[in-house]
């Protein structure tokens, strides 16, 4: 197997130029140049040998090389059909590695991971494209792949959303479906002047560690996740008005003010003031009502 390669920015522009090569902003093209990075991150997603790697994304196959190189097997979906001849060249010292030219959110992935590993727990990895990154993680957790660790480049603020508790501005619907699905970890902050072209956000590596079983129990998953989406879906309105205002609710308000409060909570608490644990526990209330929902 030949050493990775393309981290150096010399070599990628090489390759770039060879393949007359142009960006496509609509893919979110921003390729990674910094060895110490990708280094940073094959570091944090743990690979073995024994590991099956799902890369999304793999552009010139920068970080595909050191995934080969770290893994026992790599899986790379890669939208755009105009890198899969680059890909062809640049992995071809490496014989570990498939590649797939498909829209990744378009993938069976849960008859992927069947088919190439038996079933057994795969890591993600990935310099996410950014217009993507929530469908391509919410997919991953909801579809019920089975999935160890999502070790992935994000944009800064999204990765601070995903990380933030009660009484963070950031704290959010994706805050509480990441946190009950993983436990996640910002690995680094990365500039921009790590990626050609450089964006025009700062980006960070975030790890998010799956759950063996979600920290709290709920007797019905799609209320919760519908009960924390009309939360916050208006932000400056009380939990009471969220709730009473969502079409996937039908609750009389009294009811919902009722349930609010046997949480121990004021009638006017908003529900970004509310912790995992309490949306559970509302979850669970409300759906002693389901005959009526
Ligand atoms: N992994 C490379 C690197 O780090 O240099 C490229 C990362 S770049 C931020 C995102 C990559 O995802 C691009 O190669 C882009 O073409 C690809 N991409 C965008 N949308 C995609 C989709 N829906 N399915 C699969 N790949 C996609």
């Amino acid at each position: 197997m030949s050493g990775s390669t393309l981290g150096n920015p010399q070599n990628t522009i090489e390759i770039l130029q060879k393949y007359q090569f142009t960006f496509q902003k609509k893919f979110g093209q921003n390729f990674l140049i910094d060895t110490h990075v990708l280094d940073k991150i094959i570091h944090a997603a743990d690979i073995t040998k024994e590991d099956m790697v799902l890369e999304i994304g793999p552009g010139i196959g920068t970080m595909t090389q050191y995934l080969a190189e770290a893994a026992r097997k790599v899986i790379a979906v890669e939208i755009d059909k105009n890198l899969i001849p680059i890909l062809s060249d640049t992995l071809s010292g490496y014989d570990n590695i498939t590649i797939i030219n498909e829209d990744v959110l378009r993938v069976d992935m849960r008859k992927l991971v069947e088919e190439e590993n038996e079933g057994r727990p795969i890591k993600v990895v990935a310099n996410l494209p950014y217009y993507i990154t929530t469908p391509i993680i919410m997919g991953l957790f909801e579809s019920q792949v089975s999935v160890e660790s999502i070790t992935v480049m994000v944009q800064k603020e999204v990765a601070g959303r995903m990380k933030a508790g009660p009484g963070n501005k950031d704290y959010g619907a994706l805050s509480l479906a990441v946190q009950y699905y993983a436990e996640p970890y910002i690995v680094a902050n990365v500039p921009p002047n790590c990626f050609m072209p450089r964006p025009r956000v700062g980006s960070a590596v975030i790890r998010l560690t799956r759950h063996e079983k979600p920290p709290v129990e709920v007797r019905n998953e799609k209320l919760l996740f519908d009960i924390i989406r009309a939360s916050f879906n208006q932000r400056r309105k009380t939990l009471a008005n969220g709730l009473n205002n969502s079409d996937k609710l039908n609750l009389p308000k009294e009811i919902l003010t009722e349930v609010i409060e046997s949480l121990g909570k004021g009638a006017g608490v908003r529900g970004e003031a509310l912790t995992l644990e309490e949306f559970a526990r509302l979850s669970n209330k409300i759906w002693e009502y389901a005959d009526i929902l």
